[in-house]
Order: C-alpha cells, then structure tokens, then sequence
C-alpha cells in the first residue's frame, strides 16, 4: 500500500510577506494524512524553513544543479538546500525542458545527483499537446524515464517520486480525466515493472496539470495515481488544503 504525496510548486510566485502569509496558512488549514511538501523559490527556502518548524509539511526545491560547487553562476547546489532543511527536489518539470532546453540527460544527472545527496528526486514526465495528438504520448514518457534509469539504474527510483505531467495540463486548467490519467500513470508502472516489480509498485507516482479542489478526489481515486503535483492551486492555502484532504 503507497502512501499518499501531495507537492505544491510555487514556481516563480512569492515575496517574503506572502511566503509568511501562505505557510501560516498552510499550517492552520491543512489536515490530511498525506505527506504533504512545498517546493518555494529557492531564495525563500530559509525562511520557509522556519515557518514550517514543528509543522508535518516538508521541504521541497523546484531544481537544483547537477553539480556539486564551482564556476557555475546562478546555480544552487544540493548542498546548499540540505542546508536548510529541503527533503524533495524536482527534476526535470516541463518548464525546464521547455524554457531552458533542459534535455533528459541533464534530468537524469539531476534525479542521480539528488540521490547521492541523499534527497528525493520527483522526476516529471509528460507529453506535449502535440506528441499527444500523433500518439507519441507512450514513446516520450518511456525515453524519458529510459534516460534516467540508464544513469541512475532501476536502484534509483527505490528513493524516488514520478510525476507525470502532462505539458497540455499545466497552468491551463486543462486537466486530463482520471481516465487519461491512469492510463499513463499505468504506462509508467508497468514500464518500472519490466524491470523491477517492487520498484515498480512502492514508486509513489503523483499526477500534475490542473489540480484543483474540483478535481483532485476523483483523479486520487484512481489506482496508479499516488497525489499530486500542484501549481496554480497551491497559491490558495483552501484550495490547496481540500487538494491535500482529497489524498486522504
Ligand atoms: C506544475 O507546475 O507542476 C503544475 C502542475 O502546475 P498547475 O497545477 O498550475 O497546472
């Protein structure tokens, strides 16, 4: 049986009143037995660490380098997150891949690093509106699950969190049906299961794209969904705290 998993992303959304505002909150409304993990501008991570003391919601990043320390300007290390308390790091969302042309490689040696750092890499998968419409939705989300286990090995995702995003999904308020869903969430299982059967069945493997109060139950009710990766609602402490009680 997987435990539940629900992650707000923030994304580029914050300044030092409302990350206060917002984690106080978080803390006030949020009741639900899932883990529950908020992923704030790295720049604010310090301060939300404080906020969430004696709080269950944990640290999360929304990327991190691949590297360890050196020449690499505007970069923020693992090290540098441990150092204020950051449990889960994500890799690889849609935004990186499409906006900074971060290719699977370089999720890959994200989700590895994040690993031997001894945090948690929530690998985001997912297939643009396009690849879904001349069905390539299955052939995008195994090679980009192939690159990281040719890096991190099926070892990896022991220790590990999928998110399958799709990119038509995210901020659009397009969500893809439980169906739609499930079928992929499937997709990726049995994809780990070829190779591993109980990776495959203990990976927590969350949904994003669209989550809202509306939503959630009925696409967490599905069998392969585990939670959820949340954007634009996670900015509404209610709404996100009926997300998180919907993973119940
Ligand atoms: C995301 O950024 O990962 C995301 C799912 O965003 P939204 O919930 O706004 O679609």
């Amino acid at each position: 049986m997987r435990s539940k998993l629900v992650i707000a992303n923030w994304k580029m959304n914050a300044d030092k009143a409302s990350v206060s505002r917002l984690l106080a909150a978080y803390c006030e409304v949020i009741k639900t037995s899932a883990q529950v993990v908020v992923c704030p501008p790295a720049l604010y991570m310090h301060q939300a660490e404080e906020s969430l003391v004696d709080s269950r919601v944990v640290l999360g990043a929304q990327d991190v380098s691949q590297y360890g320390n050196g020449a690499y300007t505007g970069e923020i290390s693992l090290a540098m997150l441990k150092e204020f308390g950051c449990r889960y790091v994500i890799v690889g969302h849609s935004e990186r891949r499409s906006l900074y042309g971060e290719q699977d490689e370089t999720a890959a040696e994200k989700f590895a690093a994040t690993l031997q750092a001894g945090l948690i890499p929530v690998l985001c998968v997912g297939e643009t509106k396009q690849e879904r419409e001349t069905g390539e939705t299955e052939a995008v989300v195994t090679r980009q699950i192939n690159a990281v286990i040719k890096l991190a090995g099926i070892d990896g995702f022991e220790n590990a969190v999928v998110a399958y995003e799709p990119v038509w999904a995210i901020g659009t308020g397009d969500t893809a049906t439980p169906e739609q869903a499930q079928q992929v969430h499937k997709l990726v299982r049995d994809k780990l299961a070829a190779i591993d059967a109980d990776v495959a069945q203990r990976v927590p493997v969350l949904y994003g794209g669209s989550v809202n109060a509306g939503n959630a139950k009925e696409l967490f009710a599905m069998p392969d969904i585990d939670g959820g990766l949340v954007g634009g609602a996670s900015l509404d402490a209610d709404a996100f705290a009926a997300i998180c009680a919907a993973a119940n």
